[in-house]
Parts: C-alpha cells; structure tokens; sequence
C-alpha cells in the first residue's frame, strides 16, 4: 500500500515523495495550458485516497492541536464530491455531547488541482472545518437560517484564510 497508512512522518513524506515528481515537472514549464499539468493521474484512486486521507489526518492532528479542540474525538473521512452537497469540499458532522465528529475532505480524485495546490486547499478544508466545530457552542444557540449560514461561512472562511496565511508565511 505504499506506506501511505503508516502513521504521521513516514506517510506523510513518502505522499510527498510521490507527488514531487509531478509537480516539479508542473513548474518547470510555465507556459503550458493548465490542461497540460501533470496530476497524480498514474496513482491509482484508491491509494490517492489512502495518501489523502493521512494527510488531512497530519493536518487535523495540528490544527486541533492549535485550535485548543484536543478534547474532541475526531476522525478524517474521504469522500467522492457525490457524496457532498454540491459545490462544497468538505463538511463536519459532530456529537457535542460525546465530543465526537466526523470531517470529510473532498477525495483526490475529484480534484481539478496540481497536487500541491489540491493539498493546501485540503488543508484549508480541515481548518475551515475546525471553526465552525470552534463555533458551534456559540452559534447553536441562535435560529439559523440561509443569511446567517451564509455569514458563518464568510467568516468562517476569512479566518481560515487568516490562519493559513500566517501558518504558510504569506
Ligand atoms: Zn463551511
């Protein structure tokens, strides 16, 4: 399997080894049509599923670590872009009570991304995530509705932006 399920360092570099090839060569060439980037069409799905998968589970481990949620039980779920509401990501489901979730990150295979690009944006999933579990003892106090859900995402996503930008030095 790749050694993409052994857990934390080993994972996460050989993922990163084995997409270095691709994206190395996707930069050299700038002047090629985006069609033309190279993805990680020669890994089968099921193993870009596994790699993806310990990476979102690398990210979470250090972004609950920073978000102070270290008291919640939660687990990273790949899921085909059918399995989402339409045009989203990823989504959070989780049990206050049991402090309990489940996140789930948008499978490779239905990302239209370089890969590097598609790790960063599966990061900003799982943080993005993260806030609105962080959120969620203040905000389940109030009726939601299309307006205030549309706000929560705005902010939501202004300070995951916020967060990865700092993280990432930009
Ligand atoms: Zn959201």
């Amino acid at each position: 399997m790749l050694g993409c399920t052994f857990p934390k360092a080993s994972g996460l570099l050989l993922l990163l080894s084995l997409l270095l090839a691709s994206v190395t060569f996707a930069q050299s060439p700038p002047a090629d049509p985006p069609a033309a980037v190279p993805r990680t069409a020669n890994v089968p799905p099921s193993e870009r599923a596994i790699c993806a998968s310990t990476y979102a589970a690398e990210k979470l481990w250090f972004w609950q670590r920073r978000l102070k949620l270290e008291d919640w039980n939660i687990t990273v779920v790949v899921a085909r872009a059918t399995e989402l509401k339409p045009k989203t990501l990823g989504n959070i489901h989780w049990d206050s009570a049991k402090k309990t979730a489940v996140l789930h990150v948008l499978d490779p295979a239905d990302y239209d991304l370089p890969p590097r690009e598609m790790l960063d944006d599966m990061e900003f999933t799982v943080v993005h995530e993260l806030i609105h579990l962080e959120l969620s003892p203040v905000l389940s106090q109030f009726p939601r509705d299309e307006a205030n859900r549309r706000d929560e995402e705005h902010a939501v996503n202004q300070m995951a932006d916020a967060l990865l930008k700092l993280q990432r030095g930009k």
